[in-house]
């Protein structure tokens, strides 16, 4: 499907970004590069989308040199997602979905028609589709993000850490709902992330990047059981230490550390600011102790709007409350796999 060949990148002012990389991608493969910032993993993808041309080296795609293809061509057969995800603000959803089939020529009835079924894919109201983008929480636009890359439906698709500026929660469930996705749609997708934990839970096979060269590439058992050099084993070291039985001394110091979680005492209409100054889908919950309640989300938000009363009477008539404890255990563990490391094992009891 796409294939490397002694790629590399100078740019103009000398900087070698990326320096004589060669790799095979398959069809339907999923494959996430890795690497710390600067490694030449933006590089990379702009030049597969011809953004940036190379310097030398070949990139094919399905045997295709991509020098040989028309470039306006090329780039509306893959789609590209960002992390800045650039809706465009004036437009509505389902007009910022079809940007792609618009330049196509679609008729407007089969792109209403394709935005209605993408959005079913997310599970997203239909509601949505004349809904202007500031009226989207920060997951929801990076949703359409996603669908708007996926809109005439190519065959490749770039991600470019596109859940990067989210919170854990919120990427926590994008990922998951992304990785169904391709695995129901059969897309290759080859995805940018600087966090081992994304790539670990969507990688078919992971490619680690330092200094514009690619140092392994593996499927992230692999990697994890067979670190190529010491690089590597610095790179997942963290990831090793994450235990899964977090105690209540941890999730106070997650409590303290993390700017999405809200005071029970606060009000509903605080929340809802909270929730919007930060771009987030949901909130965790805490007591005057910090100590985690629960989470509320914006569905709920929504529907107590009206209310006067503070989180806390929210909480009481949610089922989130009644599996406060269960929730406990699974939000946090939510939020150690998103990135909160070194945890001790201690027996959740305690
Ligand atoms: P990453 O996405 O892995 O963080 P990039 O591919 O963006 O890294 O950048 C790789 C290297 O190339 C960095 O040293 C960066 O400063 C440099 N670089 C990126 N774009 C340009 C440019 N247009 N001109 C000069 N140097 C650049
Ligand atoms: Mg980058």
């Amino acid at each position: 499907m796409l294939r490397l060949e002694h790629v590399s990148k100078i740019f103009e002012d000398g900087t070698k970004a990326v320096d004589d990389i060669n790799l095979e991608i398959g069809s339907g493969e999923f494959v996430v590069f890795i690497g710390p910032s600067g490694c030449g993993k933006t590089t990379t993808m702009k030049m597969i989308n011809r953004l940036i041309e190379t310097t030398e080296g070949n990139i094919f795609i399905e045997q295709e040199n991509i020098k040989d293809k028309d470039v306006v061509e090329l780039r509306r057969s893959i789609g590209y997602v960002i992390q800045q995800i650039g809706l465009f603000p004036h437009m509505t959803i389902a007009e910022n979905i079809s940007l792609v089939p618009k330049l196509l020529h679609w008729p407007e009835d089969k792109r209403r028609a394709r935005a209605e079924e993408l959005l079913q894919l997310v599970n997203m109201d239909q509601a949505y589709l004349d809904k202007y983008p500031n009226e989207l929480s920060g997951g929801q636009q990076q949703r359409i993000g996603v669908l708007r890359a996926l809109a005439a439906d190519p065959p490749l698709i770039l991600m470019d850490e596109p859940f990067g500026a989210l919170d854990p929660i919120t990427r926590d469930s994008l990922q998951e709902e992304f990785k169904k996705l391709q695995q129901s749609l059969g897309k290759t997708i080859v995805f940018v992330t600087h966090d081992m934990n994304e790539a670990i839970k969507l990688a078919d096979r992971i490619v680690i990047m330092r200094q514009g060269k690619i140092v392994q590439v593996g499927a992230p058992e692999e990697i994890l059981s067979q670190p190529a050099n010491a690089f590597v084993e610095e790179f997942i070291g963290k990831h090793r230490l994450i235990e899964s039985r977090p105690t209540l001394q941890t999730v106070q110091q997650i409590m303290n550390e993390n700017p999405i979680s809200i005071n029970e005492e606060q009000t509903i209409s605080e929340a809802i600011r909270h929730m919007k100054d930060h771009k987030v889908d949901s909130l965790l919950v805490i007591d005057e102790k910090h100590v985690l309640q629960g989470m509320i989300d914006i569905e709920m938000i929504e529907q107590n709007r009206k209310k006067q009363g503070n989180v806390k009477d929210i909480m009481e008539t949610s089922i989130y409350k009644v599996e406060q404890h269960a929730l406990l255990r699974d939000t946090v563990h939510k939020i150690l796999r998103n990135g909160f490391r070194y945890v001790p094992v201690v027996d959740k009891e305690n």
